[in-house]
């Protein structure tokens, strides 16, 4: 008790942090420097319209998170079916795949071409399954790679997919491969399908920062808070241990010291190591400027119409439009939308902070997303009632050939301050979904708490 704790960030693992350590009876400060907390699972009302940061489906393998977010949400949380298919070339594709549905759009003479492909790639020209190219095409042959996986994987990255490496394929699309797909196709559902294959998930009514604003009430009701609207710029210490950190708010008029006891960080790793004071050594420094990150811009529309697609999201992998995917929030809950006769989307842009889609207006980039909506033929622009644009920097760890030896550097330096706890998915640079992040808070929480081992298992499950 009487710890000073600070917490880095109010998103899902900071806000888990703090909830657990307030339910061992040891209130902290988080500070967020955005106005409110959530982080990326934060969820934006504009005009009494709900979105999301793109959308949030809540799914986890640990049994731990289900009850968490079943408990805290009571009866606002809901099971959704999932529907969600893959735009490419005027032609909807189910995912996850389904075998009849792509012979069906890609046609005979296609669909053997990708079945030949697949024999070769696999007993005669196997890829080099370090890379994202070889993992996944030694897993469904050169063709169905080249059609479904490279157009949307270099979309996102903007670098070649064999210089991504396979740890990105096996975190995201685990224990699936043309096999199972095809097996799914003729058996059914499989109960151990993975992740990416799930086909319910469950939503609160309101989307997912309703679940955020509950676990900060619920840390504050045991004494912690949050202090948005300041980005820490500054942490101190003593070469052994942290010993405070400076925060500013927006416009840099406003700065404050905070002394630290115990600190928690869930921002960008290279971020944290660049605001080290005194300064990191230069080899630290270095490795921190090897970890790059993905960006994403949002263009968030209502339209006029009552129906536009029945999927809640679609994957946009045409490579003659930039837009990567697109969100329709009512499929996902019937409750983000005030009036039922409308709809909202949002258009999700993969970037790089400071590229050329980063930096365009608002004004145009509503119009590039109304115009790319036009031409894949999803609604015409003169349905636009109100659009406005939401931009986050550091939201995709790029996992490029060597970035675990840059992550293994820095952790390396890190683990001499005692009272530093790192967690989250760029505070860890992982790529890491909420369920994650979460129990990455819990499990540095018990860290601090001496409670080794306390989410060891859901940890395991989940990942
Ligand atoms: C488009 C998209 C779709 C996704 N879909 C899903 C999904 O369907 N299901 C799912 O489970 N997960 C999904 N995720 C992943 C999920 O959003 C993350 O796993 C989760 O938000 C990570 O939580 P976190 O606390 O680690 O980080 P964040 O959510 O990023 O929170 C970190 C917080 O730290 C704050 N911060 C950063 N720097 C500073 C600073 N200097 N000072 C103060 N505060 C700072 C940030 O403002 C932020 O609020 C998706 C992510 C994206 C980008």
């Amino acid at each position: 008790m009487g710890n000073n704790i600070v917490i880095i960030g109010a998103g899902p693992s900071g806000l888990s942090c703090a909830y657990k350590l307030s339910k061992a009876g040891e209130p902290s400060l988080l500070i967020e420097k955005e106005s409110a907390v959530g982080g990326l699972c934060r969820t934006l009302n504009f005009d009494g319209y709900l979105f999301d940061m793109g959308g949030h489906r809540f799914f986890s393998d640990s049994e731990e998170i289900n009850s968490l977010w079943k408990n805290i949400m009571a009866g606002d949380i809901f099971r959704v079916r999932r529907l969600s298919r893959i735009y490419y070339k005027k032609r909807f594709y189910n995912y996850p795949l389904s075998f009849f549905n792509v012979f069906h759009n890609l046609g005979p003479i296609e669909t053997l071409s990708c079945v030949t492909s697949y024999i070769r790639s696999c007993f005669l020209n196997p890829g080099n399954d370090k890379t994202f190219e070889g993992w996944i095409t030694n897993r469904f042959g050169k063709r169905l790679y080249e059609i479904f996986f490279k157009p949307y994987t270099e979309k996102v990255w903007s670098i070649a997919c064999r210089d991504i490496s396979a740890d990105w394929a096996k975190e995201r699309i685990r224990g699936l491969s043309l096999k199972i797909a095809v097996q799914k196709a003729v058996f059914g559902i499989n109960r151990n399908a993975p992740k990416t294959l799930k086909e319910e998930f469950l939503y609160p009514r309101r989307g997912p920062g309703q679940f955020y604003e509950r676990l900060k009430a619920l840390a504050g009701m045991q004494g912690s808070s949050v202090l948005c609207n300041r980005a820490v710029t500054a942490v101190y210490h003593d070469g052994e241990k942290i010993v405070s950190l400076k925060a500013e708010d927006a416009s840099g008029g406003r700065k404050e010291e905070f002394g630290v006891d115990y600190l928690f960080s869930s921002m960008p790793l290279p971020s944290f190591i660049r605001m080290m004071r005194p300064g990191a050594p230069e080899d630290i420094l270095a490795a921190a400027k090897r970890l790059r990150f993905r960006s994403i811009l949002i263009v968030n529309l209502i339209l006029n119409r009552e129906r536009v697609f029945p999927d809640q999201w679609i994957y946009v992998h045409s490579p003659e439009v930039r837009l990567g995917r697109i969100q329709n929030y009512k499929n996902w809950s019937a409750a983000m939308v005030p009036d039922q006769s409308k709809t909202s989307l949002g258009l999700e842009y993969f970037c790089t902070e400071g590229d050329s889609l980063w930096r365009m207006n608002d004004i145009d980039m509503v119009n590039l997303a109304l115009e790319e909506l036009g031409r894949m033929g999803i609604a015409a622009r003169r349905y636009i009632i109100n659009g406005f644009v939401v931009r986050r920097a550091n939201v995709y760890p790029v996992y490029s050939l060597d970035y675990r030896e840059n992550v293994d550097i820095i952790k390396n330096y890190l683990a001499r301050f005692s009272n530093l706890g790192c967690m989250g998915r760029a505070g860890l640079f992982r790529y890491d979904n909420s369920d994650c992040a979460i129990l990455s808070g819990i499990d540095a929480a018990c860290g601090f708490l001496r409670e080794t081992g306390c989410v060891d298992k859901a940890l395991a499950e989940a990942r």
